[in-house]
């Protein structure tokens, strides 16, 4: 037969009227059977067919509509007893009526089944007590044999994962279904028309006449299965069938099928009632995944939470992945997780070595331009990965980290293998001719085998929060490492320049201030006579004989009297003198707001008290020469120190341990 000539069951009528709904075009073969007319088709009009009325407002619905929001209800017949119902809808230039007869299952039971069952449907708590309410509910309303829920993967193998059935049926929960059985063609059929129902496979179907009418038929329940069908049909052992899509936003999320192995006729009534709940069910079902995707994401982020908190010490990356990776690998499923950041690798669980690694981000890196993750589940067969040294994992997922553009980094998680026993759902029976029916392909076992539990789209996008998360985490503590390598280095500078200080204005030997420093002082009491006329004292000292000291005790003995002496004469100081080492072993004390009066006490006090020195291992006595000079108005550093030197030298004359002031200044 060929494939022009659309071939309809029998447990309804077709009728293709213009598209004003005026003037019946082609009517299938058993139509006169069903509307019990005798008269041939042509002869038939709509107002005949429906009545007056009934036929005015099928009409009228259909204006600008592209079907019947509602089946029609009419009787029919000489006494009015049949009663039918109708539907209607566009296609192309013409409209399309099915009339079917209306078998009374008691709308009322059905409305309250339905009520009820939406009502059991907001309490099922997940995935699995959904489906199972949905499945036997339809087998209740419908009285199929088996009736179950298939669900497909990214890949469109199926899997059963929910049945109700006769108890002497074997069961098909967890088996699964090659993609091949709902090809690309037959899925887009169940995007556009989501229920189909074949009532018998083997029927011997009616045709539409004019048998060569040209029209499309594919939305319509009355269109028989096309051969392939049949032989799948025949192959699974089935003779009746009601599918219907679970078409979510996303595609199509399964197919709830019904099965019998005799004729099945279900009214058009309880097929509604059946395309109703699975509405309601997929969009239940929709609600708890986005639940569960907003709860798993939840914890994910949750899971590198302590380590964000401003109140934790930061971790270093390794720390992160450590303290966290047993986490991370239960949520994510993987055995294995690495963190590569410029170079650096760290790994937990089971991960290719360090140089796979690396050569792997670096591929991905180039290969990969976008920021979003990468992920196969099947390393073997990628491009990208099949040549690496990866023989333990099968799947990767990688995320790059938004670090800046200069610096790429990779988390990535590893999967092992996942060999399933997979069983084919519904065996091919014996009576299968292999001519015509193909059967299912052996290959799809092989598939299975090297590949790793699929990514899932909620696990991507966790990884991906997750390595934001790890990000900010990382920035944060590379920003710590680097304020804490600030603070040492500020601290090791601060550190330099205090030594550079003390050596700059300090004597390393007595630790008193040094000729520069003395200077200085000078000067600032120079400024400070000269703007307030405060005056200032002098007084510069040198050991006597202390060649002989040397000579005699030793240079060190020699040293250990300068850092005495300097010792003793800091400690006699007022707070507001300051005392420094001029070169040698001469000293100079700045004895400020002193006059001469002031200054000779303090020079006769001083050279007194070093006659007391005392020193380990020194017999003879410590004495020292001292010059006084006194601040005069025109004085430079200079010119008062050289006053101050020949003073002190007049006192050397003058036969030592003696103070001496300069020329000039009157005691
Ligand atoms: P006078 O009474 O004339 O000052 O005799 P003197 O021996 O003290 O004078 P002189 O200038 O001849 O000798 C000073 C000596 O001080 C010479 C030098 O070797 C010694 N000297 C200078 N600086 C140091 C020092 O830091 N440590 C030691 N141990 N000796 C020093
Ligand atoms: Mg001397
Ligand atoms: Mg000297």
């Amino acid at each position: 037969m060929s494939k022009h000539h659309p071939l309809l069951q029998s447990f309804g009528a077709l009728l293709v009227l213009d598209a004003d709904s005026r003037h019946i075009q082609a009517t299938s073969t058993n139509l006169e059977a069903l509307v019990g007319l005798s008269a041939s088709s042509q002869k038939i009009t709509l107002n005949q067919l429906l009545g007056k009325r009934m036929a005015q407002r099928a009409r009228r619905e259909l204006q600008g509509q592209q079907r019947l929001a509602a089946p029609l209800v009419f009787n029919h017949g000489s006494d009015k007893q049949a009663r039918l119902q109708l539907r209607a809808y566009r296609s192309g230039e013409h409209v399309i009526m099915e009339i079917e007869p209306l078998v009374i299952v008691g709308q009322r039971r059905l409305l309250g089944a339905i009520n009820e069952q939406f009502i059991k449907l907001t309490e099922a708590a997940n995935q699995d007590e959904l489906l199972t309410y949905l499945v036997n509910e339809v087998r209740q309303l419908t009285g199929f044999e088996r009736v179950t829920v298939c669900h497909f993967d990214p890949d469109w193998h199926g899997h059963i994962v929910a049945e109700a059935k006769d108890t002497q049926l074997p069961t098909l929960v967890g088996q699964r279904m090659a993609a091949s059985d709902v090809p690309p063609t037959l899925r887009r059929a169940y995007a556009r028309h989501p229920v189909r129902f074949i009532e018998d496979a083997n029927a011997s179907f009616e045709q539409l006449v004019p048998n060569d009418f040209p029209i499309n038929l594919d939305a319509s329940v009355l269109r028989a299965p096309a051969p392939e069908r049949q032989c799948y049909m025949e192959s699974l052992g089935v003779r009746s069938m009601l599918c219907v899509a679970m078409q979510r936003d996303t595609g199509l999320w399964g197919l709830l099928s019904c099965f019998s192995t005799t004729p099945h006729p279900v009214p058009a009534s309880v097929r509604d009632a059946v395309h109703i709940l699975v509405q309601m069910v997929t969009e239940r079902l929709a609600l708890l995944r986005a639940r569960q995707e907003a709860r798993y994401l939840k914890r994910v982020q949750d899971s590198l939470m302590p380590a964000t908190s401003p109140h934790q010490e930061p971790q270093s990356p390794q720390q992160l992945l450590f303290n966290h990776a047993d986490t991370w690998m239960t949520m994510f499923r993987a055995h294995g997780i690495a963190l590569w950041i410029a170079g650096a690798v760290y790994q937990v669980g089971k991960t290719p070595t360090p140089e796979a690694i690396s050569q792997f981000v670096i591929r991905l890196g180039n290969a990969h331009t976008h920021s979003g993750p990468w992920c196969t589940r099947r390393i073997a067969k990628e491009p990208l990965t099949s040549s690496l040294a990866m023989p333990e994992q099968s799947g990767v997922l990688a995320v790059p980290l938004p670090m800046n553009p200069a610096q790429r980094a990779w988390l990535c998680f590893f999967r092992p293998e996942q060999v399933e026993a997979l069983y084919w759902s519904m065996q091919p029976t014996s009576q299968v001719t292999p001519s015509i029916c193909n059967s299912p392909p052996a290959a799809w076992y092989e598939e299975i085998i090297g590949s790793s539990d699929a990514w899932q789209r909620v696990e991507r996008l966790a990884a991906v929060k997750l390595g934001e998360d790890l990000t900010l985490a990382i920035s944060s503590y590379e920003i710590g490492m680097l304020n804490m390598h600030l603070e040492n280095e500020r601290k090791a500078l601060a550190a330099a320049n205090q030594r550079l200080e003390q050596l700059a204005h300090f004597d390393p030997l007595t630790q008193v201030w040094n000729r520069y420093r003395i200077e200085q002082a000078i000067d600032t009491e120079l400024v400070a006579a000269k703007r307030y006329g405060a005056g200032f004292a002098l007084l510069l000292f040198d050991v006597d004989h202390f060649k002989t000291i040397n000579d005699t005790h030793g240079h060190s003995l020699g040293d250990d009297v300068l850092v005495a002496l300097a010792r003793l004469v800091e400690s006699s100081l007022r707070g507001c003198d300051y005392f420094g080492r001029w070169g040698g072993e001469e000293f100079v004390v700045l004895a400020t707001h002193s006059d001469l009066q002031a200054a000779l006490g303090l020079a006769e006090r001083l050279r007194t008290l070093l006659t007391t020195l005392h020193v380990e291992g020194l017999k003879q006595l410590v004495t020292v020469s001292i010059g006084i000079a006194v601040w005069q108005s025109g004085d430079s550093c200079k010119t008062l120190i050289a006053r101050a030197d020949q003073a002190m030298y007049r006192a050397k004359r003058e036969g030592r341990d003696r103070v001496e002031i300069a020329d000039g200044e009157i005691a």
